[in-house]
């Protein structure tokens, strides 16, 4: 059994924003020639999600607006008496920072229209962090 790990970096530029990882994450499995087993794609932030869903430009917006929804911007939350980002923290809770992907025979088991994408849900931010795991043959 292999254990393998990769970080990837990069930076958001809007307050919420969808950034496709598909490309890098395929990319980083093939490099080292994966087989059968599972990839975990894992965010520690904790105003991230992680989701697993189709990149259309409109959906994209829908999806955002999903998220306003869930945990709207302009509510007085006890966390904002310290801070000013609690919707932030709140639509990770509902929507986590982390996917699991199956692998088999070197490929990574997505459906046809699922794409492997972070949610920032309090940008811009210099830097975000996603880790990326295998765990298999
Ligand atoms: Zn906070």
């Amino acid at each position: 059994m292999r254990v393998l790990f990769h970080e990837i970096s990069f930076s958001t530029n809007k307050r919420v924003q969808i950034v496709d990882l598909t490309g890098e994450v395929r990319a980083i499995a093939n490099r080292w020639g994966v087989s059968n087993g599972m990839l975990l794609v894992f965010a520690p932030h904790a105003t991230a999600s992680i989701i697993l869903n189709e990149a259309e430009p409109g959906l994209e917006r829908d999806i955002l607006n999903l998220f306003e929804a869930v945990a709207p911007a302009d509510v007085d939350y006890h966390h904002n008496r310290i801070d000013n980002n609690a919707h932030a923290h709140l639509r990770s809770v509902v929507f986590p920072p982390y996917v699991v992907i199956p692998v088999r025979n070197g490929k990574m088991l997505l459906g046809t229209w699922q794409r492997i994408m972070f949610v920032e849900n309090d940008g811009p931010r210099a830097r975000r962090t996603v880790i990326v795991e295998y765990i298999g043959e």
